[in-house]
């Protein structure tokens, strides 16, 4: 997948990008995971966290021609190491409408 259609055209946050694109009977499905900057606690600020699986989250999003297209977004789950507080990274998409708002 091109990153640049995936966060102008899917408005998929610029902290995910997508290791894989299939065309399968029914659509296109893209898998978006989080950039390792995502792993943070929210809870303490801490980037020692580990994973612990992950769920995926099915999103349907503009068609290309007359393709449906889906993107299968990985919410991953983690244990903080230092407050050892259980979280999951939600999917931020971008906003549709452009803002002035820059992370
Ligand atoms: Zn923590």
């Amino acid at each position: 997948m091109e990153e640049s259609l995936l966060h102008e055209v899917f408005g998929v946050s610029k902290s995910y990008h997508s290791p894989r694109t299939e065309v399968r009977p029914g659509g296109v499905f893209v898998a978006v995971e989080p950039l390792g900057r995502l792993y943070l606690c929210p809870a303490c600020r801490s980037r020692n966290v580990i994973r612990k699986g992950q769920r995926i989250r099915r999103v349907q999003t503009v068609p290309v021609g007359f393709h449906p297209v889906y993107l299968d977004v990985s919410v991953p789950r983690c244990q903080c190491n230092t407050c050892q507080h259980i979280f999951e990274l939600a999917p931020p998409f971008a906003r549709r409408t452009r803002t002035t708002r820059k992370r």
